[in-house]
């Protein structure tokens, strides 16, 4: 049987181990040939013990001895540093780059994926949130697919799936809401970390949950789906649905609105991104009707949480608008997780940052790479 050849870039986090799990319930057709991590080097090793890949980078340099020394006897080469990242995605074997890193800090390795003609299965919303435009441009230059893995898009992009001849009206992201919906700004001055990182439908990594608590993960979708589906910004809409079933819609010009369900679970637009345009069997826990009485709907409070009106604002205002949010959110994230910036202090270092940085309309790749690190001092300081 003719299988699938992987690159899992961000293997050791949420979905990259989602992701492995997938690939080892499907022995005969999907195949590992990189796994990369940031600072794991434990879990890098394990799982390189187990799926024998050609190659390991491990990101940060001063665990490069330790994955070394621990894959000695294997035929398996070991590399590290950002630099590395883009060569192995190059490897003449690789059908399709899943990217799993948290972060812009992907973004170089899905260009260098894509330049080599190679498919990509995209969890790094923030590649698109950065550099859409470029991004997309790129794609299509070198004819490779862009498969989404966050499960939104993947349900638009199931959802369109024999739609080609047919535009799309609109579109609505489903939104959790996360765990402090219906909350006001009272409540919110005074949430904890801890609060922040109950989710209430999905186990994810510690930055996009605080990214749902916040609204700001959808914000940052809304801008990733304007690029992988060639919206304009008033066809993206967003609808809180607390029981995380319909993963989105599409609307299309008649009227008629379709909509793709099931149990929340990533491992399913982990799956499909691998197996498209095919459908697999799985084992994976089925719906049950019995579980699930009520499906509710209601608008976003995008004034409570100012994130998602920041995002739109600033996919509004385009160039190098989205990335200067994204490098700030980051930024505002991590100190947010250190207990150094409060939860809505967040969007006031994100709103000042986009005041103080540069605006470029029309930014090459090293734009971005610049705005991105500028933002970062810039919100580093007014923490
Ligand atoms: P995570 O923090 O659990 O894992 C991140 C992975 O990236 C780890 O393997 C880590 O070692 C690696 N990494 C971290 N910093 C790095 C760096 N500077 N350079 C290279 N590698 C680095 O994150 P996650 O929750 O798995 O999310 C990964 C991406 O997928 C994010 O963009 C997120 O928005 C998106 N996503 C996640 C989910 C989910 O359910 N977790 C759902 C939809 C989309
Ligand atoms: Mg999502």
């Amino acid at each position: 049987m003719e299988y699938k050849t992987i690159a899992v870039l961000g293997s050791t986090g949420s979905v990259g181990t989602q992701a492995l799990d997938v690939v080892e319930s499907f022995p005969e057709r999907l195949k590992v040939s990189v796994l990369t991590a940031g600072s794991n080097a434990d879990l890098l090793i394990k799982q390189a013990l187990q799926f024998q890949p050609r190659a390991v980078v491990i990101v940060d340099d001063s665990q490069y001895l330790c994955v070394k020394e621990a894959l000695a006897g294997h035929p398996i080469a070991v590399s590290s540093g950002e630099a590395a990242l883009e060569e192995v995605v190059q490897y003449e074997d690789i059908d399709i780059v899943l990217n799993a890193i948290v972060g812009s800090a992907g973004l170089r390795s899905t260009v260098r994926a894509i330049q080599s003609g190679k498919d990509i299965a995209l969890a790094n919303k923030e590649t698109l949130v950065v550099a859409g435009e470029l991004v997309m441009g790129l794609a299509r230059k070198h004819q490779v697919r862009m498969l989404p893995v966050d499960s939104e898009h993947s349900a638009i992009f199931q959802c369109l799936t024999g739609e080609e001849a047919n535009p799309i009206e609109k579109i609505y992201l489903t939104a959790s809401g996360g765990p402090f919906r219906g909350k006001d700004l009272d409540f919110l001055s005074s949430v904890t970390k801890q609060q922040a990182l109950k989710h209430p439908n999905w186990s994810m990594g510690a930055k996009i949950t605080i990214d749902s608590a916040s609204l700001m993960n959808k914000g940052l979708e809304v801008i990733e789906a304007k690029w992988l589906f060639d919206l304009d910004v008033s066809q993206v809409d967003v609808i809180v649905h607390p029981q995380s079933i319909i993963h989105s819609l599409v609307q299309f010009r008649d009227g008629s609105m379709k909509a793709q369900m099931g149990l929340p679970d990533m491992k399913l637009p982990i799956q499909y991104a691998l197996t498209y345009p095919y459908r697999w069997e799985n084992t994976f826990e089925r719906f049950d009707f019995a579980n699930f009485a009520s499906l509710t709907f209601e608008p976003a409070d995008t004034k409570t949480f100012r994130n998602l009106a920041i995002a739109y604002e600033a996919l509004r205002q385009g160039g190098n608008s989205a990335c200067v949010m994204n490098a700030a959110n980051e930024i505002v994230v991590d100190a947010f997780l250190k207990e150094k910036v409060s939860f809505l202090g967040m969007s006031e270092v994100i709103e000042k940052t986009l005041e103080r940085v540069q605006h470029v309309a029309t930014p090459t790749l090293e734009d971005y790479l610049y705005a991105d690190q500028e933002s970062r001092r810039i919100a580093q300081e007014l923490i």
